[in-house]
């Protein structure tokens, strides 16, 4: 996954010609308010029960990438108000090493929420690592356990990414129910959860893949089209139905006339006939921390139940 941080990327938000007719979902300015948000609800639990969540991320090596995010995360989980807990392990870490610091971290009472930063260093089996992760702590939904819950309906702490695209959905469509959703990609942490969390809306889902024939024919019957490829601009004009919300999860880097820039696996310059898109960067991205934030709180929420619930009893 490449990250919208980089600073050297040049814009792609401003593309949209003036006669552009979809509306540019503006997800930094929605992710800012949920971040607000957040906030307020971490300080009043701090107001009434002293405690506020905590969330620790483990970076493996040196990965300067990686090394960015976790340095984002930081900094919005602190200004969120909540205990940012960072380990940072050599690149030499073991699987033994990694994994005694996850049961450590899962015994942690002031740990709420635990996120391995991916990729791990080849030596290490990441499949294992998010296996041990208390599902109850695993922020990024990504432990099997939260994924089955997810599948059948049952409470679960879900992937930040699709989380966060269901909430611009519900912001800017309200209902979803029996809007057809197409969903291109299929990956644990994006595809997969996507279609789950828009059954759960009771949308009409079909998941597109590589091998789904006649792409662009199953693309043109969405109501709702979420594109989570990693093809820059694959998806043209010709592709969308008038009237659809697009939500463009890719996030790709090209060179062109000689500038690196951002782009999603949507041609967004083709999309205008569209009721609405998310932009990139400027969409998706910037949802994907504030979801992160919400999934803590809500396993601080789970965790002190019986707290929460006995002071409220009392007031
Ligand atoms: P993966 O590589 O894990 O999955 C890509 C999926 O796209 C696969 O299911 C693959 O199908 C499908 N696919 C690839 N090529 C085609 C094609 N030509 N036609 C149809 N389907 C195709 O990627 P992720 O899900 O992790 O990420 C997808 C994109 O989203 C990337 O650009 C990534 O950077 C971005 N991303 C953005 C995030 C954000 O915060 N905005 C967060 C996470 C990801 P198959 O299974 O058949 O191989």
């Amino acid at each position: 996954m490449m990250s919208e941080t980089n600073s050297s990327i040049q814009s792609t938000t401003g593309r949209a010609a003036p006669d552009f007719g979809a509306d540019v979902i503006d997800g930094k300015a929605f992710a800012a308010n949920l971040l607000q948000r957040i906030k307020q609800d971490v300080a009043d639990l701090r107001a009434t029960t002293g405690e506020v969540p905590g969330l620790a991320v483990v970076l493996v090596g040196e990965d300067p990438a990686s090394a960015v995010y976790v340095a984002s995360k930081r900094r919005e989980t602190l200004a969120a108000g909540m205990n940012s807990f960072e380990h940072r392990l050599s690149e030499e870490t073991t699987q033994a090493e990694l994994l005694a610091l996850i049961h450590r971290l899962n015994a942690d009472p002031a740990v709420h929420g635990i996120l391995v930063q991916l990729p791990l260093p080849g030596q290490l089996n990441s499949d294992a690592v998010i296996d041990a992760i208390d599902p109850a702590k695993d922020v990024d939904g990504f432990h099997v356990a939260n994924a089955g819950r997810l599948a059948v309906g049952q409470q679960a702490l879900v992937p930040c990414t699709p989380l966060g695209c269901v909430m611009l959905l519900k912001d800017r469509l309200g209902n979803l129910s029996g809007l057809h959703a197409v969903v291109v990609g299929r990956s644990n942490i994006v595809g997969k959860p996507m279609a789950q969390l828009l059954l759960q809306e009771d949308c009409t889902v079909t998941i597109a893949h590589r091998h789904s024939r006649d792409l662009a024919s199953i693309t043109r019957l969405a109501d709702i089209l979420v594109v989570a490829v990693g093809r820059p601009e694959m998806v043209k004009g010709d592709w969308i139905k008038p009237g659809a919300t697009v939500i463009d999860v890719g996030i790709n880097r090209i060179s062109r006339h000689g500038k690196t820039r951002l782009v999603g696996d949507v041609d967004f310059a083709q999309a205008g006939h569209a009721k609405a898109i998310t932009p990139v960067p400027g969409g998706v991205g910037p949802m994907t921390i504030g979801c992160l934030l919400e999934n803590t709180l809500e396993a601080f929420r789970r965790a002190r139940a019986p707290l929460l619930k006995s002071m409220k009893k009392v007031s």
